[in-house]
């Protein structure tokens, strides 16, 4: 089964994420995307994205290597390479995805059965403010552009396979390893 974790930013999409990669470093492995954004932080290409020149984006493009791709912010271009899904295929894993709203829903139309589509939904847009003021990473001026961004995801919701509240953090787990442990069976 693949996983495809989506939600706006500053919901807690890496947060479910690392929880399952933590408890099952063996059953998932995460799809490393393409971005023509710079490293923030302590980001790694090849760990958090493979960070890369417009040009470069354009090249693969050209050549066909994404499965889907997208302007995520204005002039910040994001894109999920096919060479993930058979890499992390053959090591005999299951994929995660951690991608936006609108590439997620474009994910799960071309994997289908195949994929699991999970939106990870904020308690409120205040509280999501605060989680991304609180993370630290992100300029005043990219997190107002981020929750304009939310408010319009979050009416996606309704094309998601499955929905966890990330309110209570313990809770948000729970709801999530259920929905693993029904994919495994
Ligand atoms: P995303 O990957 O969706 O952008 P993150 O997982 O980075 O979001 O979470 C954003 C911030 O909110 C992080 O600082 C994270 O530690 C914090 N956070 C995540 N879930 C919760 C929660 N349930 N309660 C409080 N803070 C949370
Ligand atoms: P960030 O810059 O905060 O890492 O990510 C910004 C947004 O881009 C997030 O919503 C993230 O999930 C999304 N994203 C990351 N990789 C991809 C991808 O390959 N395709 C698409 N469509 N969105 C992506």
């Amino acid at each position: 089964m693949i996983y495809i974790f989506c939600a706006p930013s500053g919901s807690g999409k890496s947060t479910m994420v690392n929880h399952l990669l933590t408890c099952h470093p063996n059953l998932f492995e995460l799809s490393i995307s393409c971005t023509t954004r710079p490293p923030r932080g302590q980001e790694v290409h090849g760990r958090e994205y493979y960070f890369i020149s417009m040009d470069e984006f354009r090249q693969r493009v050209e050549n066909n290597e994404f499965v889907e791709y997208e302007q995520v912010y204005e002039g910040l271009y994001y894109g999920t390479l096919k060479s993930e899904i058979e890499r992390i295929e053959r090591a005999g894993r299951q994929v995660l995805f951690d991608i936006d709203v609108k590439g997620g829903i474009n994910l799960k139309r071309i994997l289908g059965d195949r994929a699991t589509s999970i939106f990870i939904c904020p308690p409120s847009i205040d509280e999501l403010r605060r989680r991304l003021v609180g993370r630290g990473d992100t300029s005043p001026e990219m997190i107002e552009k981020r929750l304009a961004k939310a408010s319009i995801e979050m009416e996606d919701m309704k094309y998601f396979d499955r929905v966890v509240i990330n309110d209570n953090l313990e809770h948000a787990f729970q709801q999530l390893d259920a929905i693993i442990e029904e994919g495994e069976n």
